[in-house]
């Protein structure tokens, strides 16, 4: 194989995933990575003396990741530092917290505590769930450039456990009846940038996985496992060209031969993996004329996720809070409409709290400690003048930060911070700033997802998040296996 040539662009989690499975089966391969570090949205932020994930921080289905480092060959315990988190994360109502843990005898407790008499939904939760996830695992690992694979034996057997039609919401109606309790078990919907209330119930595998099998830290933060990826690619012999952007993918006759980088450097290929944001790239990387399907008019068309106010702070003081913290807004129901349907800024936001030096004391100095909040808030199809209203929006965050947690005096411990607005990740070449690629309704999954083998162009593969089977990273690690298996099939 060594005489066949892929190129990859960008060093995302996807494009690491297909290069380390490639390289190790003996392709020349090329990866050209526009920033000056692998990663992509799942890369390190640095700030003074503080080390941040820029995006992912929890790492669930960690036996995927584990496989595609099989697949190259490699252990990933060889690599990287897992620490099993336990409690998961705690969520907080104002009203009530409840420390989520995948022992589940004591989340019953828990839940009686809170809830009395709901805890017997957790067995049914459970039992009724694993089914769902078993029926459509497979599911989510098949290949589906052709309409064929939507009826292979694996789908047909999972099509009852669909649930289709039916929200993630109302089908944890099944298990709990306090609107809160659902919450608990579907605020996971956030994960694909999804409302509960819209998310398919078949994404229910989410939250059954989790509590399943529980979630993971990685030693020195997520980026890592993008840097121990890249390290694999190259111990086979690949190459990772870091402040190298693409300008085009060439295309000759309908087939991809190539890519032009920005300087005007041609490299020729015998296959092309796009791993760059999908629409964003659909929009950019393609002479005019030879999209079809994928054109900007029709991109804009489509739903997209939500996107991500973001603030990095690093603070002189460690308090003792949880390593992930959910702090629901009063109305969280509201909060996800204004995010999803009304495409505005709530009064009171929904914010996800990272204080990941109560585990790890690699990402500060001593005592210090790298917070990490994410707002899901709506992506740029609203008009917001994000740099406008940034300032009100990060004080906002700040009062809940300081009212609801033990972090009174944090505005007197900030050493470092950086905010991250909607426009700041379309800045990044993120399609809208939707953090999560395109939505994962029914008619943007499997076969209606872009295709592994891009359906536009031959001899080109898409992964990430914007591919099948879809956005979050153990999703994106399946996209780079099926795409790397496609082209040893080629
Ligand atoms: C804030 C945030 C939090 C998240 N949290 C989680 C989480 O906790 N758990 C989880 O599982 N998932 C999470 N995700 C979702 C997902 O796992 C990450 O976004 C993941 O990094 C996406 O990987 P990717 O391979 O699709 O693409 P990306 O990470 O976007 O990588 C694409 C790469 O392509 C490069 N590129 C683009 N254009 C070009 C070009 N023209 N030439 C060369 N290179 C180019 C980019 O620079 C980038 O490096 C989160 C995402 C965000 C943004």
């Amino acid at each position: 194989m060594g005489d066949k040539h892929v190129v990859i662009v960008g060093a995302g989690p996807g494009g690491l995933t297909a290069g380390m499975i490639l390289a190790r089966r003996g392709f020349k391969v090329s990866i050209f990575e526009k920033n000056d570090r692998v990663g992509g949205r799942n890369r390190t932020l640095e700030l003074d003396r503080y080390i941040f994930d820029l995006g992912p921080t929890f790492l669930m289905m960690k036996f995927l990741l584990d496989d595609v480092f099989e697949l190259a060959g490699r252990q990933s315990g060889d690599y990287l530092h897992f620490d099993f988190l336990d409690p998961m994360y705690a969520l907080n109502f104002g009203d009530k917290r409840i420390e989520v843990t995948t022992d589940h005898e004591r989340l019953k407790q828990q839940i009686a505590s809170h809830f009395p008499g709901e805890e017997k939904g957790l067995d049914e939760f459970l039992r009724i769930e694993k089914r769902r996830y078993e029926k459509m695992e497979p599911c989510l690992k098949k290949d589906y450039s052709q309409f064929s694979a939507m009826l292979s034996k694996e789908m047909r057997s999972a099509l009852p456990y669909l649930s289709l039609g039916k929200s993630l919401f109302s089908n944890l109606g099944r298990y709990f009846t306090s609107e809160q309790l659902r919450i608990c078990f579907t605020f996971q919907a956030k994960y694909l940038g999804m409302s509960p209330w819209l998310c398919p119930a078949a994404f229910t595998i989410i939250p059954y996985v989790e509590h399943a099998h529980g979630i993971w830290h990685v030693r020195g933060g997520l980026s890592r496992i993008s840097e121990a990826m890249a390290r694999v690619v190259e111990e086979h012999g690949g190459t990772i060209h870091l402040n190298h952007a693409v300008k085009r993918i060439l295309v000759k006759n309908g087939t991809a031969e190539g890519v032009e980088l920005t300087g005007g450097e041609k490299i020729t290929a015998d296959a092309v993996v796009i791993n760059a944001d999908f629409a964003h790239a659909m929009n950019t990387l393609f002479e005019p004329g030879v999209l079809k399907k994928y054109t900007p008019d029709r991109l804009r068309k489509r739903p997209f996720s939500c996107s991500t106010f973001m603030l990095y702070l690093g603070l002189d003081k460690c308090y003792p809070e949880p390593h992930h913290a959910i702090h629901f807004a009063p109305d969280y129901r509201k909060n996800i409409e204004d995010i999803a349907v009304h495409k505005r800024v709530s009064e009171n936001l929904s914010i996800y709290v990272r204080n990941a030096d109560v585990t790890d004391p690699t990402l500060s100095p001593e005592g210090h400690s790298a917070l990490y909040v994410l707002a899901p808030v709506t992506n740029n199809t609203s008009g917001i003048d994000w740099p406008k209203i940034q300032d009100q929006v990060r004080a906002q965050i700040m009062t809940t930060l300081k009212t609801r947690t033990s972090m009174s005096d944090i505005e007197q411990h900030i050493i470092a911070e950086r905010v991250i607005t909607p426009t700041d990740w379309e800045r990044d070449d993120v399609y809208l700033g939707a953090t999560f690629n395109l939505a994962h309704n029914i008619g943007q999954m499997l076969y209606f997802r872009p295709h592994n083998k891009f359906e536009e162009v031959d001899r080109c593969y898409l992964v990430g998040g914007g591919t099948h089977p879809g956005s979050g990273l153990p999703t994106i690690y399946e996209s780079g296996r099926i795409s790397a298996d496609l082209i040893c099939g080629k």
